[in-house]
């Protein structure tokens, strides 16, 4: 075991109140893309910019294009959960983790065993319609080459996930301030921090045990009290 993981691990034995706050990177290595890495979704050839598709105004205009793509390459088959996720839902059942806040969309977290998962774009593991606002089982976002519609007013079905041009939920957001607001350590994984709202969040923070595990530099990095610089579920899988 490194010395920094090390640490990190006698950082969680002296700690009450952790908040994890992830992003892509804790789930790529459950094999799902990440969006803005150099072999994710960003860089894949389609008719329109994947950031145009997942907009809005598109799923609006043009649903069929959109869940083209959606169940091409949205639509989580077959991924498990890797040690980062498993590790934080043991140490929330020891009273340790008090939330996960994730910016990803696959409910990777919770099928790990985490209750409290603050979800700031969103799951892809919901279906509602868009209209009306009635749930769906998700199986109807998932199969078939129909746009979904919903069996109470015909509007298109949509994931519950927050679209380009879509705000983020604000209790959702405030939930997120409140918890790393009381933190007494505020681990932060998989992201570059460069990307809002993480890099907004990360100021409500008011300790001082911030760890970034992170394969790449951030610019936070200078603020912690612990970089890690290795993949994040090796890190969680020896703590
Ligand atoms: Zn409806």
């Amino acid at each position: 075991m490194s010395d920094a993981i090390e640490k990190l691990k006698i950082m969680v034995s002296e700690s009450e109140n952790i908040v994890f706050f992830g992003g892509a990177g804790v789930s790529t290595e459950s094999g799902i893309a990440d969006f803005r890495s150099t072999d994710g979704l960003y860089n894949q050839k389609y008719d329109y910019p994947p950031e145009t598709i997942l907009s809005r105004s598109f799923f609006k205009r043009n649903p069929e294009a959109f869940y083209k793509f959606y169940r091409d390459k949205l639509v989580i088959r077959g991924a498990e959960p890797n040690m980062a996720h498993i590790r934080l839902a043991q140490l929330e059942a020891e009273g340790k983790v008090k939330a996960v806040i994730t910016q990803n969309i696959d409910g990777l977290h919770q099928a790990a065993g985490s209750k409290n998962v603050l979800e700031l774009h969103g799951s892809t593991s919901r279906c509602n319609c868009s209209v009306c606002g009635t749930p769906h089982p998700v199986s109807l976002l998932n199969e078939g080459t129909a746009v979904p519609r919903c069996s109470a007013c015909g509007g298109v079905l949509q994931p519950d996930v927050v679209l380009y041009e879509d705000q983020l939920d604000s209790d959702v957001l405030a939930a997120a301030v409140h918890y790393i607001r009381h933190a007494d350590m505020l681990i932060i994984g998989g992201t570059s921090l460069v990307v809002y709202p993480a890099a907004g969040l990360i100021r409500y923070y008011r300790g001082n045990k911030l760890v970034l595990i992170n394969r790449t530099a951030t610019p936070q990095d200078n603020d912690a009290a612990l970089v890690i610089r290795e993949n994040i579920g090796e890190v969680f899988r020896q703590i």
